[in-house]
């Protein structure tokens, strides 16, 4: 094959002008990146080759190797990894086909030179980085998959070439060609030994296999008998390597500082943010293993997709394949961490975990232990349990709903709510029960669309006058958990919207007995003006401040019922039976018994029911109609 020419997709190579001149004062961090790649290269070719029915051979040792050369000004980084053919190298290197792409260039122009954040790890561009330091860089690959290598070379301009090779070993090793220094940066220093210990300490100490470098040192001459001859030395080259390896998650957790544990948590899962929280699992027993997981700070928009969830699973401290789903339930799936077993085998393969009775042994320890982390978080550190549910409730919230009830006992403790007495505080169950009133049966809520607007309902309004607490809710999947949990110590879970003869007192269902006898006209009336539109029209108890509220009569609230019809492919829209109640103490109420016009009543019954609608977060139904009967009691 000859040499071929090609061009860079036109957002690489702004990409690449961005780096070539790029104004990020972390150049050093091309070094970290190159080694990640050549760590999952290691990874990749290992799952392969575990996967292959003996067809690809393990490497026994695999290892990295940084080799610099100070002639050439040249730096490599060597990998036994799973290499690239001809394709693979233009599609990952030629191509950056990341949605992220975009954005992040417009981040690199706007980054100030002390910006501390991490945009290369953040936006995985990672090989690009190296032209910050680089004015060629040249790659030669040999994929496991192919007999002949490839050499890929660019000098960062607008093209690369490719061309066919002989090489003996499988895998890649990139060269970078160092720019020349200036008054910024000594480009020579990554050539230093000390220097690229350093940084590979500094970032890369836990990658999983050996990154290797040669050291020139200074030795004494030795006589024949063995001894030193003064002043008299030689060079001898030593190999070294730089980095600890040992695994973080096998270590006490008191002997690990929390820099460590960051850096752990960024490299391993290519966060650029510190994690929220952490959790050492040391299990012994029927089933034994160690772990190591993490709360990100931030919600990972990755995690939801399915591919990208899960932890890392070793075997007896080996490698065996990064996100594996069968470790974690679904609603954790915001987790990140590893997994290390003595009692699984190491030729394990994707689908042989599914099955595994030891991986849902682990699954199902790691959740409890989670749960009860994060159930002491919450007795013990408020503030950061608050930062963990406002990122992640909804999740634990799902847990409850997505299990049918079986993970009700273990997940009841761990949810919170904003509630009408607490303000902006999170409470649990367990208190709001220690404080409702003395004959309160039930536990309320009010769900909308927003906190605020929860507080809005009139159905909320008596809850407000009697001092009774009520939890709002304003996510979806609140009112769906709730039902799922269907009661908490004994006490039922009851939306304010629902209408409920029950929980009347006797003095109330008296009240309403004498209103309905004295009234029958006004409700006979309202109930022909809004047929078709509400199946009843009631007097309430509930209602202070606002004349009206819409409810449903079956239980269902109005909320639950918007969110079931703004899923995506509904075809079957709920339209539930509605009823209106009137507040007989509010002074429309009264105006109302002052009105004999017929068609009067109809605009008045017209806007009220409206008026309802919106405070229920749901749209007017038909604005003309709405208007006309507005404008006329306006016009009145
Ligand atoms: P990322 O590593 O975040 O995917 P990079 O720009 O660093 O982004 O690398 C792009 C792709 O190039 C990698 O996903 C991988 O498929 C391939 N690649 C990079 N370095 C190597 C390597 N040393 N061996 C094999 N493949 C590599």
């Amino acid at each position: 094959m000859a040499k071929e020419e090609m061009k860079f997709q036109a957002e690489s190579k702004e990409l690449l002008d961005l780096m070539i001149n790029s104004i990020y004062s972390n150049k050093e961090v091309f070094l970290r990146e190159l080694i990640s790649n050549a760590s999952d290269a290691i990874d990749k070719r290992r799952f392969e080759a575990l996967n292959s029915d003996g067809k690809i051979q393990l490497v026994e040792n695999p290892e990295i190797w940084i080799i610099p050369n100070k002639e050439e000004r040249s730096l490599t980084i060597k990998d036994d990894g799973i290499g690239m053919d001809k394709e693979e190298l233009i599609n990952n290197i030629g191509t950056i086909a990341r949605s992220g792409s975009k954005e992040f260039v417009e981040k690199l122009k706007n980054a100030k030179d002390n910006e501390n954040v991490d945009i290369i790890g953040q936006f995985g561009v990672g090989f690009y980085s190296a032209f910050m330091v680089a004015k060629k860089i040249v790659i030669e690959t040999r994929s496991i998959h192919k007999d002949k290598g490839y050499r890929f070379e660019s000098d960062g301009s607008e093209s690369y070439s490719i061309e066919e090779i002989n090489k003996d070993e499988i895998g890649s090793s990139i060269t970078l060609y160092l720019k020349d220094d200036d008054e910024d940066e000594k480009y020579d220093s990554f050539l230093d030994y000390y220097t690229i210990s350093y940084l590979v300490e500094k970032y890369s100490n836990y990658v999983k296999y050996p990154i290797k470098m040669n050291q020139v040192e200074k030795v004494n001459k030795k006589d024949e008998n063995g001894k030193d001859i003064e002043n008299e030395y030689e060079e001898k080259v030593v190999e070294k390597q730089l980095n600890s390896m040992v695994p973080l998650w096998k270590k006490n957790k008191k002997d690990v500082k929390d820099e460590e544990l960051n850096e752990f948590y960024k490299n391993n899962f290519h966060d650029y943010q510190d994690p929220l929280f952490s959790l050492f699992l040391n299990v012994e027993g029927m089933i034994s293993y160690q772990g190591l997981i993490f709360i990100p700070s931030r919600i990972r928009n990755e995690v939801y997709n399915r591919d990208e969830a899960g932890l890392n699973l070793y075997a007896k401290n080996v490698f065996i394949m990064d996100k594996c789903k069968d470790l974690l339930p679904h609603y954790l799936y915001f987790l990140e961490g590893v997994v290390d077993s003595s009692d699984l085998n190491l030729n394990i393969s994707r689908e042989m975990l599914q099955e595994n009775k030891n991986i849902i042994k682990i699954r199902n320890n790691i959740e409890n232990k989670l749960i009860s982390a994060l159930k002491e978080l919450k007795d013990n550190d408020k503030e950061k349990f608050k930062k963990i549910f406002d990122l992640f409730g909804i999740n634990l919230k799902y847990g409850i709903y997505e299990s049918y009830g079986s993970k009700n006992d273990l997940l009841k403790d761990v949810i919170v709510f904003k509630s009408l007495n607490h303000n902006d505080d999170y409470i649990d169950l367990k208190t709001y029960v220690n404080e409702m009133k003395e004959n309160q049966k039930n536990i309320y809520f009010a769900c909308s669309s927003s906190i605020e607007e929860a507080k809005l309902l009139p159905e909320i309004e008596k809850f407000k006058k009697d001092g009774v607490d009520v939890l709002l809710c304003d996510k979806n999947v609140d009112e769906f958990t709730l039902r799922t949990l269907k009661e908490y110590d004994k006490h039922e879970f009851k939306s304010v919207s629902e209408f409920n003869e029950n929980d009347l007192s006797e003095e109330e269902k008296n009240k309403l007995e004498t209103l309905n006898a004295t009234h029958k006209r006004e409700i006979d009336e309202l109930t022909n003006a809004l047929k078709g539109k509400v199946a009843e029209v009631k007097f309430s108890t509930k209602l202070v401040d606002s004349p009206v509220a819409l409810v449903s009569k079956d239980g269902l609230s109005l909320n639950m019922e918007k969110i079931l019809n703004n899923i995506e492919g509904n075809e079957n829209k709920i339209n539930s039976e509605k009823i209106l109640e009137i507040n007989p103490d509010h002074e429309i109420f009264k105006k109302l018994t002052s009105i004999k016009d017929e068609n009067e009543i109809k605009d008045y019954a017209n806007v009220l029911y409206n008026e309802a609608l919106i405070l229920s977060g749901l749209d007017i139904s038909n604005k003309e109609e709405f208007f006309k009967s507005l404008n006329k009691i306006l016009t009145k």
